[in-house]
């Protein structure tokens, strides 16, 4: 998953008066996977962190503004069902993160969702307030899920599950782009990694409350499995000058996060080749500093209501070994 680079012709399409290339998405050619794909094995369910669960509900109105979310109609006949497939479910207000943290953060602006047609592959955050996501990313996604479910010989709702799991990580991806600059929160290091940690983050603390660990993990294991789809093991230089990390580098980072929320548990993943032994050995710690690093970014920021989450956040900061 490549959400990188500068691309003129989205800008083109989308953000005609937008200054620069800020937090843009590469296009990205759903190459077949020549290399490791590694999807099916069942997941355990993990102990600690991954607690789907709602915290106590806002007991007044926050004054930060809620969210907003738009469907633009595409010019493309063939992204017509499409779009209004997410329009009369209200996909993006749906999604389970998205609601947790709509109006959970008092923000200098309201943060705007939105669907829209790109020209290709891509979701992006705009420094005007705006989260996009592309109908051709949907497409391309669900069409990726097809493949490994004929390949795999996997359930029929495959395809559909894989597409909602990897656009909810998308978009909390890009949500993180929002909250540094909405927020500026202070980034060392590459952001683009930062905020792939949050989406994982918040994909383990904001699940549905259907939704059991073992799904939550398997959400975030076909996020990782997408960051493979552009694996080839050869790259050019711009690949490796792209403020991504390689989608190798990505997908071993976030296997590192699922393997830390609770190593005995997921310690099967170092014999499947999903992590090595050497990474493994550091995740509990790198999943707990980048969780600790999150809240005390975002805590200041809490709006009035979600008193209940301080006293969580609290408490997991205040353990030792981060
Ligand atoms: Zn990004």
């Amino acid at each position: 998953m490549r959400f990188a680079i500068c691309m003129s012709t989205v800008l083109l399409t989308l953000l005609a008066s937008a200054p620069g290339c800020v937090r843009i998405p590469s296009s990205t050619v759903d190459r077949t996977p020549e290399r490791a794909t590694r999807l099916p094995s069942a997941s355990p369910v993990p102990r600690a962190l991954v607690r789907p669960r709602r915290a106590t509900p806002p007991t007044h109105a926050a004054p930060a503004p809620a969210f907003a979310y738009a469907y633009r109609a595409p010019r493309s006949p063939d992204l017509q069902p499409i779009f209004e497939r997410v329009r009369d479910v209200d996909l993006l207000r749906a999604l389970p993160e998205v609601q947790a943290i709509d109006g959970m953060f008092v923000l200098p602006q309201r943060l705007r969702y939105v669907t829209a047609e790109c020209g290709e592959f891509g979701a992006f955050y705009r420094p005007e307030g705006e989260v996009v996501l592309c109908y051709e990313t949907l497409r391309t996604l669900y069409e990726r899920g097809q493949a490994l479910q004929r390949r795999f010989d996997l359930a029929d709702d495959y395809p559909l599950r894989y597409t909602r799991a990897n656009l909810r990580f998308i978009v909390m991806h890009e949500t993180g782009h929002a909250l540094v600059h909405l927020l500026d929160l202070p980034v060392t290091g590459r952001q683009e990694d930062a905020v792939d940690q949050l989406a994982a983050i918040l994909m383990l603390r904001f699940a549905d409350v259907a939704e059991t660990p073992a799904e939550v993990i398997d959400n975030l294991r076909m996020a990782a499995n997408w960051m493979l789809s552009d694996s080839t093991g050869v790259y050019n230089l711009d690949a490796y000058a792209d403020e991504h990390a390689l989608g190798e580098q990505r997908y071993f980072n976030l296997q590192c996060l699922i393997y830390g929320t609770d190593p005995p548990a997921f310690a099967g993943m170092i014999d499947a080749g999903d992590l090595t032994a050497a990474r493994a050995a550091r995740c509990e710690r790198e999943m707990r500093q980048a969780a600790r690093a999150w809240l005390r970014l975002l805590l200041p920021y809490l709006a009035p209501g979600y008193e209940a989450y301080q006293e969580e956040a609290a408490r997991y900061i205040g353990q030792p070994g981060g």
